[in-house]
């Protein structure tokens, strides 16, 4: 149960979290061949908040997924922290949140949250719900552990999520559209909490949208896909800053950089339909 509690500096420090060389992805079905991706290379810092816009079917879920080592085989390199995917999952380097919160109805949202630690056989029922406790707080859940999810709402059910997702203190972090189905008001207090969570826990992350101001506002790097077989068109730094609030979306430099992702994503587009 050390490894949530206490953390121990690791004996050399890798700058690099994820390093993507000439990835591409096919899947089959029957005689039919889907290229989801292609020529796709890129890295990835430690604390960077990278986000990947691109039209529907772009491969933004698979790229996820290669990363998280749950798409199968593939040609090209990943390395996370310098290891394989399938070594990174095992050694339960990453927190995936998806859309929709899943979770389990019948439970507490405690025992939502330890339930990775449950599975996985580790630490004490105290030690569980200690690191299940913290993370709750971390997500601005504090009062809410004996709640059951129907109880909460759906900005709140998505905390529960990320909570969930950090509780093995993961140094990255992957998330497919995890507000896609909240309301904008909400949507944009999400995206304040998770900065804040974030810094907080340390983690890298790397997020998948269909809004180009929800990936501007909360990114220092946009990688802009385009259409399918779906590979990097731009790499856009956001030169917004570390320290993001509300009034970041009204700044004049957040609307140009708004403009100048937009128009790779278009850019990425025509040239795959011409
Ligand atoms: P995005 O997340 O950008 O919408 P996806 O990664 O979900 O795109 O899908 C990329 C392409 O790969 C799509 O054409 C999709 O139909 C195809 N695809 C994704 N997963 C599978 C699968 N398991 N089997 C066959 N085709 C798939």
């Amino acid at each position: 149960m050390t490894q949530a509690v206490e953390q121990t500096a690791p004996a050399v420090d890798i700058p690099m979290v994820i390093e993507l060389r000439d990835v591409r992805k096919a899947f089959d079905a029957g005689s039919s061949r889907t290229v989801a991706l292609q020529d796709v290379t890129f890295d990835v810092g430690r604390r960077e908040f990278i986000s990947f816009l691109g039209p529907s079917g772009c491969g933004k879920s698979t790229l996820l997924s290669l990363i998280a080592g749950l798409a199968g085989d593939f040609d090209g390199t990943i390395r996370v922290n310098g290891r394989t995917p399938a070594e990174a999952r095992l050694g339960r380097e990453y927190g995936m949140v998806f859309q929709e919160p899943a979770l389990l109805e019948w439970r507490r949202v405690r025992e939502n949250v330890l339930l990775p630690l449950e599975v996985m056989g580790m630490g004490t029922t105290q030690d569980r719900r200690r690191v299940a406790d913290e993370m709750l707080a971390l997500v601005g859940l504090r009062g809410f552990e004996r709640h059951y999810p129907w109880q909460l709402s759906g900005g709140m059910q998505q905390r529960v999520s990320i909570a969930r997702a950090l509780v093995f203190e993961p140094q990255l972090l992957l998330m497919d559209e995890p507000f896609g189905a909240l309301d904008e008001i909400l949507r944009d207090r999400m995206d304040l909490e998770l900065l804040r969570i974030s810094e907080a826990s340390e983690t890298t992350v790397l997020f998948v949208t269909h809004s180009i101001a929800e990936a501007v506002f909360l990114s220092h790097r946009v990688l802009v896909m385009s259409g399918r077989p779906g590979t990097l068109v731009a790499d856009v730094e956001i030169d917004l800053g570390s320290h993001r609030t509300t009034a970041t979306r009204e700044d004049p430099r957040f609307h140009q950089l708004v403009t100048e992702v937009r128009r790779s994503l278009h850019a990425g587009h025509e040239s795959r339909e011409s």
